[in-house]
């Protein structure tokens, strides 16, 4: 054993890293492990070559306000909101839609009208599952105590000042499919379609999936509204001209540990968590070093922590069986390209989306192991770089595998965003494809799913990452989650990460 540490934390993603900050302030001795070289897990920008810098993961989003102020992390949301790029859907005619008002009127004045009323129920309905993932879940069945019980309370409230109408039609969204919710509001099938891409953005489900209600609130909550924040409302210094930047929120989350006197180490990859008598007594490393804390988190999706880091022999075989049970259901590749000049694209987030029966279509492929040949897309594009978030590729390809299919997906993004801007070839002179098994190789993601386990109804709450295990303990004393597949995850929230920090107040 080296040195030892109160609390050792298993990853540097932007949860590891919003757990190691509060408990670092709270005057903890924290040390970070992160198995890549750098910090960020999915929030990270990286360079593939001169003048290629990329959000090389995730699409966009930002922190909680409230978790910026408590770590003093920097500017306001208000000023990073007013960067908001607009969500526009590219349309095969040409005529894009870009999702407001004004421009709705254009295909539908009836949906124009309908739209703020729309928009109002989904901030609100964002507002409450908010509150939600804030809570800590109780082990139903077990009884709760009263920390779960006060946090349960403050829940029901925020559900009964939501006001009846309002509490009635978001519960009742939840379990609906995303083309349900959107039939009841709008006529036209392309504002329908726009808006149900957000519903399955990260998802292995389609707009006709049951519970894809719940999703459009998860993601339309995680982004603020419709289009992902791209600029993160910490560093003010950065300007629209700068591609990328998402990395500046795991950076200053880093800095912030740093100057609480926690420590991060990278190139560290935890082998095995160190296991007597059910007490988690510290980690041993992939090279071989042992060091020892009081308190392990792990911010590595559970199937790994659970079954790879602490082994399926410390553990009761229902338990084992549960978290075998983990639906993980990656099916997001990611193709950035870097073009010679302007590569004439908008700037903000564009989808290709253009009908509810498209969207579904393109997942039906991946329910049968197969990539989409009409793919759904969300292209962010700024300066020189494009970076086309692709579903469906499924993880698990029925035929073949991923080293021989990934020049495919690669074709039909190019292919696809081609149809609508029919120049882009010609300027591509880089480019840089991510596949799941690259995600899962990289980035540490089991079955390259975003969310360390599908957001489904039978996996959020209080069954979230399993039933009867949704406060972030372990069977094992001193080992506790707090990445993205834990209740509060997934996204960039760091709600699960700070909600961790709370229990081992
Ligand atoms: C392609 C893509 C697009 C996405 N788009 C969106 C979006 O638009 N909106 C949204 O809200 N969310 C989106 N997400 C999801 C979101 O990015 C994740 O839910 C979130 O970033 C996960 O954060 P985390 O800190 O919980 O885990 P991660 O970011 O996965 O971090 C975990 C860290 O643990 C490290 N690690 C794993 N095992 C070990 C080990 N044994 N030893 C040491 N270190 C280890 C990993 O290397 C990683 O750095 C997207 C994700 C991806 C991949």
């Amino acid at each position: 054993m080296t040195q030892t540490y109160h609390t050792i934390i298993i990853g540097a993603g932007h949860n590891g890293l919003v757990a190691a900050a509060y408990l670092a302030k709270q005057g903890k001795k924290v040390l970070v492990l992160e198995r890549r070289a750098i910090v960020g897990g999915s929030v990270v920008t990286e360079s593939f070559g001169y003048g290629f810098a990329v959000d090389s993961v995730f699409t966009g989003g930002s922190l909680r306000a409230d978790i910026v102020r408590d770590l003093g992390l920097g500017t306001s949301e208000k000023s990073a909101r007013s960067t908001r790029p607009a969500f526009i859907s590219l349309q095969p005619d040409g005529n894009h839609i870009t999702l407001d008002a004004e421009s709705i009127k254009r295909v539908s004045a009836k949906d124009a009208a309908r739209w703020p009323e729309f928009v109002r129920f989904m901030d609100k309905s964002a507002k409450i599952l908010e509150k939600a993932y804030s809570s800590i879940m109780p082990r139903l069945p077990m009884n709760f105590g009263l920390k779960e019980g006060f946090g349960l309370m403050e829940l029901g409230l925020a559900l009964k000042f939501a006001g009846r109408k309002d509490m009635l039609n978001f519960i009742r969204a939840l379990p609906m499919t995303a083309q349900e919710l959107l039939d009841e509001n709008f006529e036209s099938d392309a504002v329908k379609a726009a808006v149900a891409s957000v519903a399955i953005h990260g998802f292995t489900l389609g707009p006709m999936s049951a519970g894809t209600g719940y999703t459009l609130i998860h993601n339309w909550m995680n982004r603020g509204g419709l289009t992902p924040l791209r600029l993160p409302p910490i560093s003010p210094k950065m300007g629209g001209e700068k591609e990328g930047g998402i990395g500046e929120i795991t950076s200053a989350l880093a800095n912030a540990v740093k100057s609480f006197g926690g420590e991060i180490r990278v190139n560290a990859e935890v082998a095995s968590i160190k296991i007597e008598n059910q007490i988690a007594k510290g980690v041993i490393l992939a090279n071989g070093e042992e060091i020892s804390a009081d308190v392990i988190l792990s911010s590595a999706d559970p199937k790994h922590t659970l079954l790879k880091l602490v082994g399926p022999r410390e553990l009761p075989p229902e338990f084992v069986w549960h978290v075998q049970s983990i639906k993980m259901r990656g099916s997001v590749a990611k193709v950035h390209l870097l073009t010679k000049g302007k590569h004439g694209l908008p700037e903000g987030t564009l989808v290709v989306a253009p009908s509810i029966k498209y969207l579904e279509k393109a997942y039906d492929a991946a329910k049968y192991g197969e990539i989409s040949e009409k793919p759904y897309l969300e292209i962010s594009a700024s300066g020189k770089t494009i970076s086309i978030h692709f579903q469906f590729a499924p993880y698990q390809l029925k035929n073949g595998s991923w080293s021989m299919e990934n020049r495919k997906v690669e074709k039909l993004a190019i292919d696809t965003l081609a149809e609508y801007f029919p120049n882009l070839k010609s300027k591509i002179v880089n480019r840089k494809l991510i596949t799941p098994l690259d995600l899962e190789q990289t980035y540490g993601l089991t079955e390259g799913d975003l969310n360390h386990g599908q957001l489904m109804l039978d996996q959020f709450l209080f069954m979230r990452p399993i039933p009867g295990w949704s406060n972030h303990k372990t069977p094992i004393d001193n080992l506790y989650l707090c990445g993205s597949g834990v209740h509060g995850g997934g996204g960039v929230s760091g709600v699960a990460g700070r909600n961790v920090a709370k229990i081992l107040k």
